[in-house]
């Protein structure tokens, strides 16, 4: 674990309208922070309180270190808010799901009437076959309605979702069958990517091959004709929907009990399975979707992750839902048939709240802003990023070619153990590139030494959050060990594993993994940093840093660049490019080697894999690998 240490901070600050401010949900950022110091608890009741609840809680929260309980003895239902709340209110015929296929033209159209009747008959279906309040069911699904309408339905009758990204192979899908005690599966025959199918049935038959708990998969078939089914154990997903009953009362979930377990990314080591609970993980995905989205009933929200990711669950089906916001969906990947799909989406569906990931974003800048422009991207209003630092570079190109100077952008910092965000720039507050932000409203976080106390501004150290928050991971599933490590590695505060620096106003920049960090001199440098003043040059799309070891300076740095299109790789570029990180960070920073290439390890979810890199070049184990993109 390593220490403080200097960093050198750059800044510029982007105004917002301040309209923006005037018209958002959140208004004044240190009002709203300075209420939430005051009366904590007070704060999050408040938001609870704009929920439905068949039972009000006894306690807002209870603070066992390291174990939480959030608004106890109370009593919902998280698909209540998400479905029964609209429908009652008013909204029935309001527009839930759009889904878009890859082909044009292939359009679905879900009501929150018809999203809540699916999901009501799935769930009277799935109890029919014997699923249970607390039994285990794995997703394995592409991007469809289906999917949003079996997730649901496990959450109306209280069985625990486990969603596995559909791009991961059979033994990683196997091992998170296994350590969740899934009893069903769901899945689809194919999916479809980039105009060819992928066979996900055929995965998930060798995946349940030792996967004693599973007792049945229902089977979507999309393909025509669809394939035959082992009838001992595998049953046709709308013969299933059929079977189930027009109407299926929501079931009564205490708070605490789990709604859902969902694997992390694996970016830094083996993947854990957070357990999050259906009380405190519904008031955070809901108060942050209202007011970090700034989201109004009438937008149109398109987050493009996956629901195999936490972004998925909090920002593509509860939080909107439970907003009661028009929710998109869409089997397209960013760059088939062109890399200007994402534009012409937003264009043909009026999406106003556009959620992405920085990989994405730099995919974007590298193949130009020639296909952004050839679409009218007016409808946007707020535009986010997810999953990585989004260096400064990418930021002014996000800002600009997509937001036209004018939409805030939201660089939210957050993890599946959050399970909301927790660091961003609220909309209308002044926006700094690189810096993710200030603490949200809600949420008490600092920069700290490995002793856990404060460092100075612009000084490095490791990001903690001090106080609970009610969508905190209650568990890791199988590992209290690894989840007490959480809490108890510095100082009983919860340790996120990021390295971060604060300035003065307090926003925060993130640096890289503490796993990742590489000490030059016995000088600490985060990867982000470096890899940021590599992006910032013209000719770097892309950049990863490591440390290798050095018999002088302990380590050094070795750089991997993708060049943008139309540059070539030349002795003369690399020298360009140490001397650009000279000048932009200093000497101790500058890359003792650089690699062109074509591609970097990332996950299946776009995060750079530095172990993978540090690991090939030292002729070393790199570790679980099960998330890595092929
Ligand atoms: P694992 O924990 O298995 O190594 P992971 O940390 O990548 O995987 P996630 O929970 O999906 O799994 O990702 C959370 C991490 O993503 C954060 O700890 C942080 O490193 C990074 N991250 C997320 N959002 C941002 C952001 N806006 N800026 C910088 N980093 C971010
Ligand atoms: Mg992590």
């Amino acid at each position: 674990m390593p220490g403080s240490f200097d960093v050198k901070l750059e800044e510029t600050v982007y105004l917002p309208d301040p309209s923006v401010r005037e018209q958002s949900w959140i208004g004044d950022y240190d009002t709203e922070y300075q209420r939430f110091l005051r009366d904590p608890d007070g704060f999050w009741e408040g938001i609870a309180d704009e929920l439905d609840w068949f039972r009000k809680w006894d306690h807002v929260k209870k603070w066992n270190p390291p174990y939480a309980e959030w608004f106890t003895n109370a009593q919902l239902n998280i698909t209540h808010n998400c479905l029964d709340r609209h429908v009652k209110d008013g909204r029935r015929n309001k527009v839930a799901l759009i889904w878009r296929g890859e082909k044009e033209g292939e359009e679905r159209v879900l009501t929150y009437r018809q999203l809540h009747r699916q999901v009501m008959r799935f769930a009277s279906a799935l109890k029919k076959m014997g699923i249970e309040k607390g039994d285990t069911v794995c997703l394995y699904m592409p991007l469809v309605p289906e999917h949003i309408v079996a997730l649901l339905a496990c959450a109306r009758i209280g069985a625990v979702h486990n969603i596995v990204y559909g791009g991961f192979g059979a033994g990683a899908l196997n091992s998170r069958i296994r350590d969740s005690g899934a009893k069903l599966v769901i899945t689809s025959d194919v999916g479809y990517r980039r105009g060819k199918r992928v066979a996900l049935k055929a995965i998930v038959d060798e995946a349940v091959v030792n996967a004693p708990t599973v007792e049945k998969i229902i089977v979507l078939r999309r393909s025509d004709p669809g394939p035959e089914l082992f009838s001992e154990m595998e049953v046709d997903f709308y013969e299933v929907l059929e079977s189930g009953d027009e109407t299926c009362e929501a079931t009564v979930m205490d708070a605490e009990d789990p709604l859902f377990i969902l694997y992390t990314s694996g970016t830094t080591g083996q993947p854990k399975g957070i357990v999050h609970t259906c009380g405190g993980y519904m008031v955070g995905a809901y108060y942050t979707t209202k007011y970090v989205f700034d989201m109004k009933e009438k937008d149109v929200h398109w987050c493009t992750a996956d629901p195999g990711w936490i972004t998925g669950h909090s920002y593509i089906v509860y939080g909107p839902l439970s907003v009661g916001a028009t929710v998109l969906i869409t089997e397209t990947v960013p760059d088939y048939p062109d890399p200007g799909i994402f534009w012409r989406i937003i264009e043909d569906f009026g999406v106003t709240i556009f959620y992405t990931a920085p990989t994405a974003i730099r995919m974007f800048m590298r193949v130009g802003e020639e296909w952004p422009d050839k679409y009218n991207l007016d409808s946007l209003r707020v535009i986010g990023s997810v999953g990585e630092p989004l260096n400064p570079e990418a930021f002014e190109w996000y800002y600009r070619v997509i937001g036209k100077n004018r939409c805030p952008i939201l660089d939210t910092w957050w993890q599946t153990e959050t399970g909301m965000h927790m660091i961003t720039t609220m909309v209308g507050e002044p926006m700094k590139p690189g810096f993710a932000g200030r603490p949200i409203p809600g949420v008490v976080a600092d920069v700290v030494d490995a002793k856990g106390n404060p460092v100075e501004p612009g000084t490095g150290g490791l990001l903690v959050i001090k106080e609970p928050w009610p969508s905190q991971m209650r568990a890791v599933n199988n590992d209290d060990a690894r989840y007490r490590a959480y809490w108890e590695t510095i100082n009983g505060y919860y340790t996120a594993g990021d390295l971060a620096v604060k300035d003065e106003d307090g926003y925060i920049m993130i640096l890289g993994r503490s796993d990742d960090i590489i000490i030059v001199s016995g000088h600490n440098i985060g990867t982000a940093e470096v890899e940021s003043a590599l992006v910032s040059h013209e000719a770097v799309a892309e950049a990863a840093v490591v440390g290798l070891p050095d018999p002088v300076k302990g380590q050094m740095v070795k750089a991997f660049v993708i060049l943008v299109d139309g540059h070539t790789p030349t002795e003369k570029l690399k020298s360009d490019l140490i001397y650009h990180v000279r000048m932009g960070i200093g000497p101790i920073a500058m890359p003792s080697a650089i690699d062109f290439v074509e591609s970097l390890p990332k996950t299946r979810s776009g995060k750079i894999m530095r172990r993978v890199l540090k690991a090939q070049e030292l002729g070393m184990d790199p570790g679980d690998l099960s998330t890595l993109e092929e």
